[in-house]
């Protein structure tokens, strides 16, 4: 199997992240698949969104500044549907306002608002129709534990929604991907869902979620776990490579001979992996030297065609 293309978070290199634009330029720049992030409104609707805050890449501080919680942060959960869909939402900033990533889309104000799951369906089923394409969906639960909290089953509200748009079945090209192990296991064991399951792989530093130990998960014995409920596992780059930071670890290799795919994060011309001189050998690094099945890149296109120019999917094993 060729390696597939994730659009993360869309072709978010060139439009603000998770806007329809956004997503419909992925599907045009060849994206195999296209990346959700889910967080519940506080009627519990799906909507796409990367955080469960709102204030890095929408006005909420501007329309609602009486609606932060003492840390200062203003929750997508906060919020219901209606009000969210009042927020216009612009490419994301840090909290002094800046752009995080400079040379992409300037920080404007587009009318452009947070899709819902069900609107995001519509979206990429409409160009799959009228660009004769099979574009799929990658959908990751964001902090099912966050949201469990709230009274909300993340997991279930993301499976209605798919369920009435008939994409609950084993044919339908869809990924779910999750940082908490509970979710996957609840959604193999219990819920039973036909779909294939991706375990992401944090950094134990980033405690999300707080008491998963990824560095346990990297070992052989935790890796025979994670193949007892997922169906590959999603890696940071940089734990693909050893410290010098080019020469490939063994994390694929003992992926794959449990059967698990490998989908790593997250590509980006404009923020390389400290090791590689340039975007064309971060993927040389990834896919020929390490041999990773999947990626997400900001960079759809720019990914896209490497694989379409250096690998032969004749050739390439898993
Ligand atoms: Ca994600």
């Amino acid at each position: 199997m060729k390696p597939i293309v994730i659009a993360h978070r869309g072709a978010s290199a060139y439009l603000p992240e998770h806007t329809l634009p956004c997503v419909a330029a992925a599907h045009t720049l060849g994206a195999d698949y296209i990346e959700q992030d889910i967080v519940l409104s506080r009627d519990g609707v799906p909507m796409v969104l990367h955080d469960i805050y709102l204030e890095s890449t929408t006005d909420v501080a501007r329309q609602f500044p009486d609606r932060a919680r003492d840390d200062g942060r203003f929750y997508a959960i906060d919020f219901d549907l209606a009000e969210l869909k009042t927020l216009a939402v612009h490419e994301r900033i840090d909290p002094l306002g800046n752009a995080v990533f400079d040379g992409r889309f300037p920080v404007v104000d587009l009318e452009l608002r947070i899709p819902t799951l069900s609107e995001e369906i519509i979206l990429i089923e409409g160009l799959n129709k009228s660009r004769g394409a099979r574009t799929g969906y990658y959908i990751e639960m964001k902090s099912p534990t966050f949201h469990a909290a709230a009274g909300l089953d993340i997991a279930a509200a993301t499976i209605k929604v798919l369920d009435a748009a008939h994409l609950h079945h084993e044919r339908a090209p869809i990924f779910f991907q999750c940082f908490d192990p509970q979710t996957l296991r609840h959604l193999k064991h219990k819920v039973k869902s036909p779909l294939p399951l991706i375990q992401l792989v944090g950094d134990n530093s980033w405690q999300e979620p707080p008491g998963v130990d990824f560095d346990f998960m990297r070992t052989d014995e935790g890796l025979d776990d994670v193949a007892s409920y997922a169906d590959g596992i999603g890696p940071w780059i940089p734990q693909l490579f050893e410290a010098d930071g080019t020469t490939p670890t063994n994390l694929v290799a003992a992926a794959h001979a449990r059967g698990l795919l490998v989908h790593a994060f997250t590509l980006r011309a404009d923020s390389l992996e400290a090791g590689f001189k340039d975007f064309e050998s971060l993927h040389q690094g990834i896919f020929l030297d390490a041999g990773i099945d999947g990626v997400f890149s900001d960079f759809p296109d720019i990914t896209r065609q490497f694989i379409d120019t250096h690998i032969n999917a004749d050739v390439t094993s898993s």
